[in-house]
C-alpha cells in the first residue's frame, strides 16, 4: 500500500504505531515479555491511561491493577457498555494479542470525542492486568475479579521468586482487600465486547478480515496411563508382546481421527512419557495427556466419552491396562446471540462478508457471561495465523476495518438500548 493510501485509513496507522510503542515496554528486551504487577505493567498501563485521557475518558487503576477508562454517556442512569482486553503477554510474545482489544476501542472513543458525540450509555475500556497467567499460574485474574469469581486463596500463590500475589499487589500500590469493589456483577453493565486477533488461521484461509465469535471453547484435560509388560527387545516374539507404547500410539491416532471426523471438536496429545525408556526394553508404561475442546459443551463431553470407549477397546485388544482420568474441565462461554447479530451487521456495514467461528483459545470475555451478555470480534492474524510468538502479524488495513466495525457496533448499541 502507498503512504497516501495508508494515511486514508482512519484508525489503523495510529493503532499500529501504538502497538509498536507498547511492544518496547518489556522485561527482557528485545523479546516482548510483560507480566502482571511489574514495572513494565505500570509503564504500559500509564501509556494506555494517557491515550484514554486524550480520547476524552476519565481513568482509574482498580484494586487489581486493571486500567479502566470511562467515556461518560448522555444518560447518567443508562447501563455501561464495556470493552477491552489484556495488556500482559506470554514470554516472547507477539504485539497484538490483547493489546489490539485495548487500542481499537480507545480509537473508537477518540473518534466519538472528536466528533463531539456522547452515546446514551457510557463506554468503559478496560486494560486487564493479567490474562495469560504467566507470573502466578492463574489465568484471567482481572476479568475473573470483575465477574466475581476471583478465589481469595489465589492471593497466597507465589511467583518464581516466592513473592505472593498479595505482596505483589501491595508492592504495586494495588489493594488485595479491594476485590469487592472490582466485582461488577449487578452494577449496570449492559454488554462486554472484546476485539482480538484470531490467533489461528481460519479467517486468513477464508480470505476474510473479520469474524464473529460464536462461543469461546470449553476444555477437558485427561491423564491417560497405559500399563503393559516390559521384556527383552530381542527375545519376546512380536505376537506375545504387551507393549504399552505401541498401545498408546494407537490411542493417540484414534484420538486424532475421532476429532478429525467430528466438526467442532479439537483434540491434542501434547505429553507422552515412556518407561523404562531404554532402547532394548519393551515399554512397560506409557503416560499421555489429552486436551479436548469445543465451543459446545455437549460435543466436548460426548467426545471425552467416545475417546474413553475407544481407548478401552484398544487396551482390551492389546491386553494392556488403561487409566483414563479427567482432571480439568472448563465450560464453554457462548457469545450472546443478539450481540452476534449486531456485530455481524456492523461487519456487513463495512462492506465485508461475515464469517462466524468459535474461539479455541481462552479470552477475558469468557469471564463475562456471569456479568452481562458478551460478544467477540475476531480480526485476521497474518503469517499463517501464528500467535503467542514474535512473528504474530496484523495488517494495518485489518486493524482499521476491525476498529470501524467495533465503532459501528458501539453506535448501534446506542440505538437499541
Ligand atoms: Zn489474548
Amino acid at each position: 500500500m502507498s503512504a497516501s493510501a495508508a494515511q486514508a485509513l482512519r484508525f489503523g496507522p495510529q493503532i499500529m504505531a501504538r502497538a509498536d510503542e507498547l511492544a518496547a515496554i518489556t522485561e527482557e528486551a528485545p523479546r516482548l515479555t510483560r507480566t502482571y504487577l511489574t514495572a513494565q505493567h505500570r509503564q504500559a498501563g500509564e501509556r494506555i491511561a494517557a491515550w484514554m485521557r486524550e480520547a476524552g475518558m476519565s481513568v482509574h487503576w482498580d484494586a487489581l491493577g486493571n486500567v479502566v477508562g470511562r467515556y461518560d454517556g448522555a444518560r447518567p442512569d443508562a447501563p455501561v457498555v464495556m470493552t477491552g482486553s489484556h495488556l500482559d503477554t506470554v514470554r516472547d510474545a507477539g504485539r497484538y494479542d490483547g493489546l489490539f482489544g485495548i487500542l481499537s476501542p480507545i480509537a473508537c472513543v477518540a473518534d466519538l470525542h472528536r466528533r463531539g458525540i456522547r452515546l446514551p450509555h457510557a463506554i468503559e475500556v478496560v486494560a486487564f492486568g493479567d490474562e495469560e497467567g504467566v507470573r502466578f499460574g492463574v489465568t484471567l485474574i482481572g476479568s475473573k475479579a470483575m465477574a466475581g469469581v476471583f478465589d481469595p486463596a489465589w492471593l497466597d500463590r507465589t511467583d518464581s521468586q516466592g513473592i505472593s500475589l498479595r505482596q505483589a499487589l501491595l508492592d504495586f500500590g494495588a489493594d488485595p482487600n479491594g476485590l469487592a469493589g472490582v466485582d461488577r456483577r449487578g452494577r449496570g453493565i449492559a454488554a462486554f465486547i472484546e476485539s482480538h486477533i484470531e490467533q489461528g488461521p481460519v479467517l486468513l484461509q477464508a480470505g476474510l478480515a473479520l469474524g464473529v465469535v460464536t462461543s469461546i471453547a470449553g476444555a477437558s484435560r485427561i491423564r491417560c496411563t497405559v500399563t503393559g509388560l516390559a521384556g527383552h527387545a530381542g527375545t519376546v516374539p512380536m505376537n506375545q508382546r504387551r507393549d504399552a507404547l505401541a498401545a498408546a500410539a494407537e490411542m493417540v491416532l484414534a484420538i486424532e481421527q475421532h476429532c478429525q471426523n467430528h466438526p467442532g471438536l479439537v483434540g491434542t496429545v501434547g505429553q507422552l512419557n515412556v518407561l523404562p525408556g531404554a532402547v532394548n526394553v519393551i515399554p512397560q508404561h506409557a503416560a499421555f495427556s489429552i486436551d479436548i475442546r469445543s465451543g459446545v459443551d455437549a460435543t466436548r463431553l460426548a467426545g471425552v466419552e467416545a475417546l474413553r470407549v475407544q481407548c478401552e477397546a484398544i487396551a482390551a485388544k492389546r491386553s494392556v491396562q488403561l487409566g483414563f482420568e479427567p482432571y480439568f474441565e472448563l465450560t464453554a462461554a457462548p457469545c450472546d446471540e443478539r450481540l452476534q447479530r449486531q456485530l455481524a451487521d456492523a461487519i456487513s456495514a463495512q462492506g465485508l462478508p461475515v464469517m462466524h467461528l468459535p474461539s479455541g483459545a481462552g479470552h477475558d470475555a469468557m469471564a463475562f457471561p456471569a456479568v452481562c451478555p458478551m460478544a467477540m470480534l475476531f480480526v485476521r492474524c497474518g503469517n499463517g495465523g501464528i500467535s503467542h510468538h514474535p512473528d504474530e502479524i496484523l495488517s494495518v488495513e485489518d486493524a482499521d476495518q476491525a476498529t470501524a466495525a467495533l465503532l459501528c457496533l458501539l453506535e448501534t448499541l446506542a440505538l437499541t438500548d
